[in-house]
């Protein structure tokens, strides 16, 4: 079993090689993924994998994702540090905790309450309780009641971009990043708000667990 200072030096390895290696160079996500300890965000038995490159399970055959994604997924919303940020798919509690680390509310939902729970633990025992609230439900419904956010980040793979979440973006500048496409293949969208124009960019293929619920699957 590896002490703290071992999965330090994993953990920025895996940062100067998978994140910054491979061009990622936003300064807060750099930051947040050196920080947070993605070994307390997985199964016991995967802790020594968890800086691996690659997504790992964490139960109800839901994932992980891979460093390197979760970190593309941070970058994209391009936060400042004092954005309102909702996203779907808590999972872990991994990249709720990020984004609290670089100083945003966090609002998470999850369909699947025994993770939920789980994710509420992993968030507390990494030091992050009070910046994330983990909300049980179908995040394809999006918030209405906490709307407007500054950003918006999906992460599980849906077949189209949600109106409901389009909607709950503040209109100068919102950011939605989402993976949309088939079952087995998406596009990693990024969907920029201006009123009622919404700019699409395309950052390329990836794989999701799919997104299920009244907007998804
Ligand atoms: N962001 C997570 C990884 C999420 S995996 C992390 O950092 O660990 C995708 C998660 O989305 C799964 O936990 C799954 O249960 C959840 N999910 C799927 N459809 C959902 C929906 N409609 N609303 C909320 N959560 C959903």
């Amino acid at each position: 079993m590896l002490d703290e200072a071992g999965y330090e030096k994993l953990r920025l390895d895996m940062v100067a090689r998978q994140i910054k290696g491979r061009g990622i160079n936003d300064p807060k996500t750099l930051a947040a993924l050196s920080v947070v300890p993605r070994h307390l965000f997985v199964p016991e038995r995967y802790r020594p994998e968890s800086y691996e490159d690659h997504p790992l399970p964490i139960g109800f055959g839901q994932t992980i994702s891979q460093p390197y994604m979760v970190a593309l997924m941070t970058a994209a919303l391009a936060l400042k540090g004092s954005e309102k940020v909702l996203e779907v798919g808590t999972g872990s509690g991994y990249q709720a905790a990020l984004i609290a680390f670089i100083g945003c509310s966090v609002v998470s939902i999850e369909r699947n309450p025994d993770l939920a729970r789980k994710a509420r633990l992993n968030l507390a025992s990494a030091g992050y309780g009070e910046a994330v609230t983990v909300i049980e439900g179908d995040g394809t419904l999006g918030l209405p009641a906490k709307a407007p956010f500054d950003a918006i980040i999906v992460t599980a793979g849906a077949p189209k971009i949600s109106e409901e979440l389009k909607a709950e973006l503040r209109g100068d500048g919102g950011v939605l990043v989402m993976p949309v496409g088939g079952l087995g293949l998406q596009e990693l969208l990024v969907v920029t708000r201006q009123g009622r124009d919404f700019h699409t960019q395309n950052l390329g293929s990836c794989r999701f667990v799919p997104l299920v619920g009244r907007d998804g699957w």
